[in-house]
């Protein structure tokens, strides 16, 4: 087999959406590509951002980091990260290394938020002590509040997370089975609050497949940290992304036309169960809220913190 697009006969990859067969460079130039459309086609980016990566030291976040560079060298934005300490011992410490010798390498301001730190309780420490929720529902709550507010203090103007298509087909198909329209409709290439208190979100990577990154970041030779997260086998998400991938074992673009069967309704969906609130400020922390507390600091009352 040779590579579709220029004759090599070292293949690496056949692409599950085209059929194409690719080698090893031609592989890394469709993937930066996609990533680039995608920027532009949901326009992502304007002239002159900030922008803020979520960089976990993983293959996603590390590939986000490479993409947004290519803008970077080109003077259209700048770029910074965070990287989330979130406390779960065995596991984080590797990806931090990891994203600090990325920042380094790339000459970018970086910085470290724990959990530990930002709110005084580890993530190992809320799944020990019987909390009423799944360890990623806390997670997601405080790694966004820290986020948010890194952003604000660093001067960001975008947010850039390393969703998938993978994650994003089942975000799509979690809060659908699970009712949630409300979540189902913040779902999509870029956030839009209401409130310019919140950075709009960005998600270049989620028209990509997560074993094309796997195979990127490898081909690359990107330092990734590739180990997954202990808690994640034990999530509805986990269930859901196990559905999603043996249903694609016998039909291949499922996650493609799952996500473009949402995009289209995705608007639609928007306008009819709009929600009018209004942000304001969280009472106890201070940080922007639709409700008197803040989702995190609900959850920091629950450990009497
Ligand atoms: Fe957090 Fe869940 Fe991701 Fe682990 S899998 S880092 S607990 S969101
Ligand atoms: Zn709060």
């Amino acid at each position: 087999m040779k590579c579709s697009k220029c004759g090599n006969p070292n293949v690496i990859i056949k692409k599950e959406q085209s059929g194409q067969y690719l080698c090893k460079d031609c592989f890394i130039e469709s993937i930066e590509k996609k990533a680039i459309k995608t920027v532009r086609k949901e326009k992502m980016l304007d002239k002159g951002d900030k922008v803020l990566v979520a960089l976990s030291g993983g293959k996603d976040s590390v590939t986000v980091l490479e993409v947004l560079d290519s803008f970077r060298k080109l003077n259209i934005i700048d770029l910074c990260a965070v990287t989330i300490d979130e406390g779960i011992a065995g596991y984080r410490q590797e990806g931090v290394d990891i994203a600090i010798r990325h920042a380094e390498r790339l000459g970018i301001e970086h910085r470290i938020v724990s959990f530990k730190d930002e709110f005084g309780i580890t993530l190992d420490e809320i799944m020990n002590s019987n909390p009423s929720k799944g360890s990623c529902t806390y997670c997601g709550v405080f790694r966004r509040a820290i986020l948010n507010k890194a952003a604000r203090d660093m001067g960001a103007t975008k947010i850039a997370t390393g969703q998938n298509l993978d994650d994003e087909v089942q975000g799509i198909l979690m809060n659908y089975l699970e009712g949630n329209i409300d979540n189902l409709t913040k779902l999509g290439p870029k956030t839009t609050s209401k409130s310019e208190k919140f950075t709009v979100k960005i998600k270049p990577l989620r028209e990509i497949p997560e074993h094309e990154i796997g195979l990127y970041v490898v081909a690359k030779e990107l330092e990734v940290h590739f180990a997954g997260c202990p808690y994640a086998q034990q999530s509805f998400r986990g269930e859901v992304s196990q559905l999603i991938n043996n249903l694609s074992e016998n039909h291949p673009t499922i996650k493609y036309s799952t996500l473009r069967g949402y995009d289209k309704i995705r608007e639609v969906v928007k306008e009819e169960f709009k929600k009018e609130y209004t942000v304001s400020r969280c009472e106890r922390c201070g940080e922007p809220s639709a409700n008197k507390l803040c989702r995190a600091c609900v959850f920091l009352e629950e450990f009497g913190r």
